[in-house]
């Protein structure tokens, strides 16, 4: 007996607003499908009607209108149920299923683990499916970023962040804007010395010049190459003058820069 390969799980990538990514997520042996935030309708009806696929779920990643603004809309017109994170159910609206860190999401044959990753809102969450390798990061993680710290500390969000760095390299990170290319200038004035990070900048301006995606990225690209993963990097350190200082200093030494920059 042979097994047959197992499919990949689907996903279907769009743009809504002015710089944020909203993903279809299919899985293929049962045909349940899921959004990825809900920026707004009409980009998320137009994905639906391309792929002929309909709407079982939505996942939020957290509370703010460019990732939940469509929620009660979308939820009218299609019937789905909508899940996101237990530590801000007040927050969602429209919320139907509150989930929390360790706790799981079954899309059909799939599973979702949840990870509550403060730091950018007080109830983010972000999705891994680690069966499949691919996970959704919202405003948590960026390609060569990280969200702002609306309601969190840099503690907090270092401490989220860890917990993403323990995905396998090859895991696929798709987050929730196009940041990238201005995260990749900032990445270069603390790191400029960063090969990795040199060499891909520039197939990033390359991307953008032809208003190609730069996502997703990959765990193993993040962890070589984004500095808000890198506060153990010497390098990083002597640029901010912080030789030797804990991580977690660092990466908030890091943050205030970024958001100066
Ligand atoms: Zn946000
Ligand atoms: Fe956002």
């Amino acid at each position: 007996m042979t097994d047959s390969p197992r499919r990949p799980l689907q996903v279907h990538m769009f743009s809504a607003l002015a710089d944020n990514y909203c993903y279809l997520v299919r899985d293929p042996d049962s045909g349940r499908t899921a959004v990825i935030d809900t920026p707004e309708i009409a980009p998320i009806e137009a994905a639906l009607a391309e792929t002929g696929w309909s709407l079982d779920y939505i996942l939020n990643t957290h509370h703010h209108a460019d990732h939940a603004g469509g929620n009660l809309a979308l939820k009218e017109k299609t019937g789905c149920t909508i899940v996101g994170p237990k530590a801000d159910a007040a927050r969602i609206p429209g919320i139907d299923i509150a989930l929390g860190d360790g706790e799981t999401f079954d899309l059909g044959s799939r599973t979702a683990t949840i990870f509550d990753t403060p730091g950018h809102t007080s109830g983010h969450i972000v999705y891994y499916f680690a069966a499949d390798g691919v996970a959704f990061t919202g405003d948590t993680l960026f390609s060569l970023g990280c969200g702002r710290l609306f309601e969190g500390s840099p503690e907090q969000m270092w401490a989220s962040l860890q917990k993403l760095l323990a995905w396998p390299d090859e895991t696929l990170v798709y987050c929730a804007h196009e940041y990238t290319q201005a995260n990749a200038a900032f990445a270069l004035t603390v790191e400029p010395d960063n090969a990795q990070l040199v060499e891909r900048a520039a197939q990033i301006d390359e991307l953008r010049s032809r208003n190609a995606p730069t996502i997703p990225s990959t765990i193993g690209l993040e962890r070589a190459t984004n500095p808000f993963l890198r506060p153990t990097s010497p390098a990083l350190q002597a640029t901010l003058g912080m030789t030797g200082a804990p991580p977690a200093d660092v990466f908030a030494e890091t943050r205030r820069r970024k958001d100066h920059f």
